[in-house]
């Protein structure tokens, strides 16, 4: 995993500027899902993107791939990877990239594979869309990568059906899936919300294990902040449709700069027999469509003064590496 300190600008393999995504229903005014996202990934890193449901974090990660939901356009902004605007490509280069050199694990696999197919074909036929003269060693290629995913008995697992594994290996297989090209970003979209506690303490270790062994960067989006501190290097914090925070995973952790991060901390259970009362936030995330004006956590936030529900605040850069889209962090 990168450092801090490390980082340097020729390290940058994605950037994603001012991006904007909407949604255009039937409605004259377009729900600003995502808006105004800026990012940037560097090699052989770790980015943990958090926020609650409907924050936008996983339409920003569609949006990089192109791959968005019904009705969901990218209005504004730019996405580099290694220095082409993904945005502006033509198809062929953009099926390309798909897969090969960024690829994406989905929250739920059982929608994602297909149930009619085995699973090693399905793996296989993600390799040869990319290496079609290479088919001879499709198959030996698979038997490798769920070996090294931790799917044991991989000769016999590959003529499995999806229906016939659990949810952790269906998870496993989506990661053989999404590292058997060895690209350069992986996107790992809530991989392990729909596994049990142990099974997403495995799929967390899977990961660590493979980071060692691949030259991939990371983008891991997750609502569980204590998750993705055990594997993130830097951590991004979205609030409705915005990034809110940035910073080094330690000092987001142990410094907060934004009153959001701050609470999504204080409602961590703490590690104790005794029974405690959670701390919740009060509130919920605004529907996209009905944002509020000025700072759009306000409504929700104890230090809110009267200029945050009139005037927008804008990331800056409090210490190096850590920003804050908040007007009043020296409160925290
Ligand atoms: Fe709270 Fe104001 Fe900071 Fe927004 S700008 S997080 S409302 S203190």
């Amino acid at each position: 995993m990168q450092k801090q300190d490390k980082l340097k600008d020729n390290d940058i393999i994605l950037e994603i500027k001012d991006l904007h995504t909407y949604f255009y229903n039937n409605s004259k005014n377009p729900v600003k899902a995502v808006e105004g996202i800026n990012l940037t990934l560097y090699k052989k890193e770790v980015l943990g993107i958090v926020g609650e449901s409907g924050c936008g974090k996983s339409l920003t990660a569609r949006s990089i791939l192109k791959i968005l939901p019904t009705g969901a356009k990218i209005a504004q902004g730019s996405i580099f990877f290694n220095g082409e605007d993904i945005l502006t490509l033509k198809q062929k280069r953009l099926n390309e990239i798909r897969g090969k050199m960024i690829s994406m694990i989905f929250q739920e696999p059982s929608s994602y594979l297909n149930p009619v197919l085995t699973v090693g074909f399905q793996v296989s036929e993600t390799y040869t869309a990319h290496f079609p003269n290479d088919k001879k060693n499709a198959l030996k290629k698979t038997i490798q990568i769920f070996k090294e995913v931790g799917i044991p008995d991989p000769s016999k697992r590959i003529k499995n059906y999806p229906h016939e594994l659990s949810g952790g290996q269906k998870q496993r297989v989506m990661t053989a899936m999404a590292l058997i090209n060895n690209p350069d970003i992986i996107i790992a979209d809530e991989p392990t919300t729909s596994l049990d506690v142990t099974v997403q303490a495995q799929i967390i270790k899977l990961f660590k294990d493979l980071l060692k062994n691949h030259s991939s960067s990371i983008i891991f989006i997750t609502h569980d902040l204590p998750l993705v501190s055990e594997i993130a290097d830097r951590i991004m914090v979205m609030y409705a449709g915005m990034n809110v925070e940035e910073a080094p995973t330690k000092e987001l952790i142990s410094k907060p700069l934004h009153p959001y991060t701050k609470s999504l901390l204080e409602s961590i259970p703490p590690i104790t027999e005794k029974w405690q009362k959670l701390k919740t936030i009060e509130g919920q995330v605004p529907d996209p469509s009905e944002k509020p004006a000025g700072c759009p956590f306000h409504p929700r936030c104890i230090y809110a003064e009267k200029d945050c529900s009139t005037k927008k605040p804008y990331m800056i850069e409090v210490e190096k590496g850590h920003y804050t889209s908040c007007y009043h962090y020296d409160k925290i």
